[in-house]
C-alpha cells in the first residue's frame, strides 16, 4: 500500500466503515454508549463518520423480504448460524438478542409483528420505514454520513513516543479513498458486508481492507441461492411450486433435508428450502469433494409409498382406459404428472394404464416420493441473499468484536465468518454485532479519557 498522509486536522473518535444494517447500528450504538457513560465529558459528542460507498445507506435493507424487510426471527438463537466456528456469534446474540433488537426498533418508532416460521416484520410492511427510522436517529445523534465514500486503504498508525512511552496512548488508524481522500481515526469498524448481491454494495473490498493489515479470511462462497441441476429435463416443469420434502444426498449419506414450497426453473431448482440446502452445496463444491450431490424431492410426503401405490392400483381399476399421462392427476401437479408418466414408463405414453405392470406401478409411486435431480452447482453471488465464509473469527474477540491483532480495529455483519439461515437471522447477526461493535468501540474510547 502506498503510504497515505493524513490531512485532517482532527482525527474522528471513530470511523465506520459502510453504512448496512450493521454499520448502521455500530455507529448509533457507539453514540449512545458514549452519551450513557461518558459523564461530564459527554457534553462533546464523539466524532463518529460513517463512509457508504454508495450514494445511500441501507440499501440492502431496502431489498430485504421483497422489501418488507424480515428484521428478525424468534428463533435466532446461535444454533441456526454457520461458520468455521460458529460458537463465535454467541456473544452477540446473547447480549443483544431478539428482544433487544425489536426493543432498539420499538423505540425508534418501528412497530413489528410475528408472522409464519417466526419471522419478524415490520407492521407498516416497508423496509423503507427501518431505514428511515435509523437515518433519522443517526441525524439526532449527529453521526457524519459520507456518501459516494469507498474505503480502498486502511493503515495503523504507528505511535510517536518520547523515551519508551508513546506521546498519544490511544491507536491511530488512516484511511484511503478512491477519491484520493485520506481520513483519520481512533477507532475504526469494517461493517462492509459479504460478497453477496455487489450490485448493493457489498463486493468483497472489506475482506482486502482486513486482509492488508493481516486478518485471515475463511473462503467465502455464495449461500442461500439457487441451484442448478444437470441436463434440461425439468425445463418444462419450470414455474411450478410444489410443497415437497426434500433431502441432499451424496453418495448413499443424506447430507441435508429440508421441507417446504420448492420453484422449479429453467436452471434447476429455488424456494426457500432450496436456498437453505444451498450452503452445504456451495461448501462441499469448494472442498472439492467430487461425488455428485443428488436432490430428491418427496412431492407427497403426508403418504407413504405404499399408500401412493394402492392409490394408483385403484385409479386403474376404477378407470382402465384411463391415458397413463392422466394416471397422477390429482396426486401430484398435472404437468408433474405427465412429466413421471414419461419418465418413468418410457414407451408408450399414450397407451391406457389397464397396460401397466404392478412393478411400472410401483416405480410411479417411488418416483412420487423420490423424485432425483443431480445438483451441479450454485447461482453465483449476484444472487446469493448472504456469504458464507468471511473475516476469520479467530482473529476477533467474541466479545468485543476488536481484532486481535490491531488495537481499535472492529468488525460487524455478514464480512465476517458467520451465516444464518434463511427467515430474518442475517439481519439479525448484522443488528447485534453491530451493537455489540458500537458499543465495544464507544468503550474503548471511554478508556482512553481516563
Ligand atoms: C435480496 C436480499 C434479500 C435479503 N433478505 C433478507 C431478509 O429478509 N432477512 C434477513 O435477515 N436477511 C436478508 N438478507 C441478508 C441481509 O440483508 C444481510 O445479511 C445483511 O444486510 C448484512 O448486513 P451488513 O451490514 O453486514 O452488510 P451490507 O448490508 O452488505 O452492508 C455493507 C455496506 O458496506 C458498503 N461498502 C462495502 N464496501 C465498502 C467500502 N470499501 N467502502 C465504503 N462502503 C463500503 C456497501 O455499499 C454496503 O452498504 C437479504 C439479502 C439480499 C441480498
Amino acid at each position: 500500500m502506498t503510504e497515505m498522509t493524513a490531512r485532517q486536522p482532527r482525527p474522528f473518535d471513530l470511523i465506520v466503515v459502510g453504512g448496512g444494517a450493521a454499520g448502521l447500528l455500530a455507529a448509533i450504538a457507539a453514540a449512545r454508549t458514549w452519551q450513557e457513560h461518558a459523564g461530564p465529558a459527554k457534553a462533546i459528542p464523539l466524532s463518529i463518520l460513517i463512509l457508504e460507498k454508495n450514494d445511500k445507506i441501507g440499501r440492502k435493507i431496502l431489498a430485504t423480504g421483497n422489501g418488507r424487510c424480515n428484521l428478525t426471527n424468534v428463533m435466532a438463537i446461535p444454533a441456526a448460524y454457520h461458520g468455521r466456528d460458529p460458537r463465535f456469534c454467541r456473544g452477540a446474540l446473547q447480549r443483544y438478542d431478539v428482544r433487544a433488537t425489536l426493543d432498539f426498533f420499538l423505540d425508534l418508532g418501528l412497530v413489528c409483528r410475528e408472522e409464519e416460521d417466526g419471522r419478524i416484520y415490520p407492521v407498516c410492511q416497508q423496509a423503507a420505514a427501518v431505514v428511515d427510522l435509523l437515518a433519522q436517529e443517526i441525524e439526532r445523534l449527529h453521526i457524519t454520513v459520507q456518501t459516494q465514500a469507498t474505503v480502498v486503504a486502511l493503515e495503523p498508525v504507528e505511535p510517536v513516543y518520547l523515551g519508551s512511552q508513546p506521546l498519544d496512548k490511544a491507536p491511530h488508524w488512516r484511511l484511503g479513498l478512491a477519491d484520493g481522500q485520506v481520513l483519520a481515526a481512533t477507532c475504526v469498524i469494517l461493517a462492509t458486508g459479504g460478497m453477496a448481491s455487489p450490485n448493493l454494495g457489498s463486493d468483497g473490498s472489506g475482506y482486502r481492507l482486513a486482509q492488508s493489515v493481516g486478518h485471515r479470511l475463511v473462503e467465502p462462497v455464495p449461500a442461500l441461492v439457487q441451484l442448478t441441476t444437470a441436463g434440461r429435463k425439468t425445463v418444462c416443469l419450470s414455474g411450478i411450486r410444489v410443497q415437497c420434502g426434500l433431502s441432499l444426498v451424496q453418495g448413499s449419506q443424506e447430507i441435508g433435508r429440508e421441507s417446504g414450497e420448492v420453484l422449479f426453473t429453467e436452471y434447476g431448482l429455488s424456494g426457500i428450502p432450496i436456498l437453505q440446502l444451498s450452503r452445504t452445496v456451495s461448501m462441499n463444491l469448494h472442498e472439492s469433494v467430487h461425488e455428485p450431490m443428488r436432490i430428491r424431492l418427496d412431492l407427497l410426503p403426508e403418504w407413504s409409498e405404499t399408500a401412493i401405490e394402492a392409490k394408483i392400483t385403484q385409479r386403474i381399476r376404477q378407470n382402465p382406459t384411463l391415458r397413463r399421462p392422466d394416471l397422477l392427476t390429482g396426486l401430484v401437479h398435472r404437468t408433474i404428472s405427465a412429466f413421471i408418466a414419461r419418465e418413468v414408463l418410457h414407451q408408450a405414453p399414450d397407451q391406457p394404464v389397464r397396460t401397466l405392470s404392478p412393478r411400472q406401478v410401483k416405480s410411479l409411486a417411488q418416483t412420487i416420493k423420490q423424485l432425483e435431480l443431480t445438483v451441479t452447482g450454485t447461482k453465483d453471488f449476484s444472487l446469493a441473499q448472504v456469504t458464507a465464509g468471511g473475516l476469520d473469527c479467530r482473529d476477533f474477540l467474541p466479545d468485543r468484536l476488536e481484532s486481535r491483532l490491531k488495537p481499535a480495529l472492529f468488525a460487524a455483519g455478514e464480512l465476517l465468518d458467520i451465516d444464518g439461515d434463511c427467515g430474518g437471522f442475517n439481519l439479525q447477526w448484522a443488528w447485534s454485532s453491530g451493537l455489540l461493535a458500537g458499543a465495544s468501540a464507544a468503550r474503548l474510547l471511554l478508556s482512553f479519557q481516563s
